[in-house]
């Protein structure tokens, strides 16, 4: 059974998605502040997080911050709660590592909805091979590690996504269209040159190995070998 933590200090908003929650069958957890949300990611593991942007003391932010930065954490999917468009583009400008996001007030349906497909998207790629092998560059998807020669790189998550995709459809023009849903998975609007800012950047963190990610002038972009 899919478990999720909530961690969210508006306490009728926790209500009422633990309820509609336990009727899709989820194992509900709750925290109503950043710290003990941190502690119960930690003890208790959950399948997937719902994070509250505007919390008492350590914020949504810090706190998304912090279960990227842990190893065991990472690759728990979080979707942002965010309260105004405004506070959305902070998250999106940020990068701290968000899965999706969802902007208060929302229906229960669509962050039933969300919540589904991030946790089959998330299904999906552990259902992969766990590990991508080509020269000079490794991706362990498990570990959430990416090895250039060897050596370990730093990626934030949507670099690893970004990685991760590219890679296990490797061969394929990916569009930059296909990037934004698959990678971000919002539907407000994010610029198409988002995807160029991370790339490039993730080109820079891989050194030798960026030469596989390949640039189709106006489509997007290939992994080839
Ligand atoms: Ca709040």
């Amino acid at each position: 059974m899919d478990s999720i933590l909530i961690i969210e200090d508006e306490k009728d908003i926790v209500e009422a998605i633990e309820y509609n929650l336990k009727k899709e069958g989820f194992k509900i957890y709750k925290a109503y502040d950043g710290k003990s949300g941190l502690k119960q990611a930690r003890d208790k593991n959950p399948s997937l997080i719902l994070l509250d942007l505007m919390l008492p003391g350590m914020d949504g932010l810090e706190v998304c911050k912090s279960l990227k930065r842990e190893k065991a954490l990472a690759t728990i999917p979080v979707i942002m709660l965010t309260a105004k468009s405004s506070e959305l583009d902070k998250v999106l400008g940020l990068e701290i590592g968000a899965d999706d996001y969802i902007t208060k007030p929302f229906s229960m349906r669509e962050l039933m909805a969300r919540i589904k497909r991030v946790l089959r998207r998330w299904e999906d790629r552990e259902k992969k091979t766990p590990g991508l092998h080509f020269p000079n560059l490794e991706i362990d998807i498990e570990k959430h590690e990416v090895r250039v020669g060897g050596k370990l790189v730093s990626l934030t998550a949507k670099e690893f996504s970004l990685l991760c995709y590219l890679a296990e459809n490797k061969g394929r023009a990916i569009t930059r269209e296909r990037l934004l849903d698959t990678v971000w998975g919002v539907e407000v609007a994010i610029e198409s040159r988002t995807v160029d800012v991370h790339i490039k950047t993730l080109r820079e963190k891989l050194k030798k190995a960026g030469k596989y990610i390949y640039t189709l002038r106006g489509v997007g972009y290939k992994f080839r070998e």
